[in-house]
């Protein structure tokens, strides 16, 4: 029994440390398997982590070639990107510069400075006038969006004179160069023929003319018309004048009278534009005297004659005397012209005259005007004037009533009636400038007779109906 129980203990004994052993192998496994899973996670853990959480990072790339600077990309760039352009107008504001135009672009001042110096090897930017359009471009690849980023200023182009354009380009990284290109104008004819019913003006107008050459219309018949005094509803007035257009058709600049007639009270004034051999040019009549007087007929404009030349009740004075003038009435300030070209022998105080100009001419006359509120200025006796110069401006200095200007002519010093006068023209031609003159002429005749069959013919219409039309 005891053996048996002996027996049976070291049995048990032995089953209890096979036991044991069992369950401590269990455990190792069960550390080891942990240990493997906590590996496995952290290892899991860390790849998502960088997978997810960190950015990508650039990939270096390797090259023997050194890497090309940033101007040498730009020009690559530029040369192998096609390029879309938009571009916005603007003009130059009084007391602005081009730098200031190109700032309220929004033209990065470093940019601007760099096309502004290389518009300055080839054109002086200071002597761009108020007004004056500038076209500024910027550009960005094409499929880029216009307001991305890689959008830059491409440069800028303007139109100093009518036939010339100038282009400021860019061709790097702040490099820019500068195009000049020659525009071509084509010249165009056109025939104003009206009917006048108010003024020379608004008939002229009316006839499509500009207002410039409108004032050029008016110098030129002033010679031979007092248009205060001489115009009648009904008048006729026929101008042939140019035009110039660039490319486009776009009206570049306004061109000359050719020929301009007039109808006056049944009597016909006519002119035709004759060019000299010396570049110069000059309007003559039928017998080849020019235009061109000695002397202008009014020598201020817009004025109303308030005076004439004679025995009359002066106004202040209140007795009856030889007026020596004619006065012409007019705002404070209106200029007055030299009525003929010559030198100044008076400027200054002269009693009852207030401030006063004489100027002498050729032929013996001389001319003097009184009562003015002020002079041209840096005029000054002994100065030379031309005709049509302005001497000065309409006031009432000296005795008078009100402003307006007293307009004398003398003529070998005694004082005549400029109203009168029957004043030299400033050339006649001789025999070969008088064929020229006819030849002129027969080109001018067919041009107007080939314009009045075209729709040209609609300007003849009398002003009212056309004004009419206009207004609707
Ligand atoms: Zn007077």
């Amino acid at each position: 029994m005891e053996d048996a129980q002996g027996i049976n203990g070291q049995a048990e004994t032995e089953r209890a440390d096979a036991a044991l052993l069992a369950q401590q192998a269990r455990r190792r496994r069960a550390r080891l398997r942990f240990n493997f899973a906590v590996i496995a996670a952290l290892i899991l853990t860390g790849w998502l982590a960088s997978r997810l959480l960190l950015p990508d990072m650039p990939k270096p790339v390797l090259s023997a070639k050194p890497a090309p600077s940033h101007a040498t990309l730009a020009t690559q760039w530029a040369a192998l990107t096609p390029m879309q352009r938009d571009h916005q107008t603007d003009e130059l504001r009084a007391g602005g510069s081009l730098a200031a135009l190109l700032a309220r672009a929004g033209i990065n001042g470093v940019e601007a400075d760099a096309a502004l110096d290389a518009l300055r090897t080839q054109f002086d930017p200071r002597t761009l006038k108020i007004g004056q359009k500038v076209r500024i471009f910027e550009e960005w690849p094409a499929g880029a969006s216009a307001d991305s980023a890689a959008m830059r200023f491409a440069g800028f182009d303007f139109i100093p004179e009518p036939r010339q354009r100038l282009i400021v380009r860019r061709t790097g990284h702040l490099s820019f160069d500068v195009v000049k290109q020659v525009r071509p104008l084509s010249e165009r004819f056109f025939l104003a023929d009206t009917l006048i019913s108010s003024s020379v003006y608004e008939a002229a107008r009316s006839g499509g003319m500009s207002p410039n050459l409108v004032v050029e219309l008016i110098r030129l018949f002033s010679f031979s018309i007092d248009f205060q005094r001489d115009m009648r509803e009904g008048d006729q007035l026929e101008v042939l004048y140019t035009r110039r257009f660039d490319e486009n058709n776009q009206l570049a600049e306004e061109g000359e009278i050719i020929f301009a007639a007039l109808t006056n009270r049944g009597k016909r004034y006519a002119y035709w534009r004759l060019a000299h051999d010396d570049g110069s040019f000059a309007y003559y009549d039928e017998d080849g005297r020019s235009v061109q007087r000695l002397l202008m007929k009014t020598p201020v404009d817009g004025a109303r004659l308030s005076s004439r030349f004679g025995m009359r009740r002066h106004p202040i004075l209140g007795y009856t005397r030889l007026h020596r003038g004619l006065d012409f009435a007019a705002p404070r300030g209106t200029p007055i012209y030299a009525a003929g070209s010559g030198t100044i022998v008076a400027l200054g105080r002269n009693g009852d005259f207030g401030k006063y100009i004489r100027i002498r001419h050729r032929n013996g006359y001389e001319t003097a005007y009184a009562h003015m509120n002020g002079y041209a200025r840096r005029l000054k006796k002994g100065a030379k004037v031309k005709q049509g110069q302005i001497i000065g401006y309409v006031g009432s200095t000296g005795l008078a009533t009100g402003p307006h200007l007293h307009y004398e002519v003398l003529r070998h010093k005694k004082p005549v009636n400029p109203r009168d006068l029957d004043v030299p023209p400033e050339r006649a031609l001789n025999t070969a400038g008088l064929e020229k003159l006819r030849n002129a002429q027969a080109a001018i005749g067919s041009r107007m007779n080939a314009l009045a069959t075209n729709d040209n013919r609609l300007r003849s219409l009398p002003r009212r109906n056309l004004s009419a039309a206009q207004n609707r």
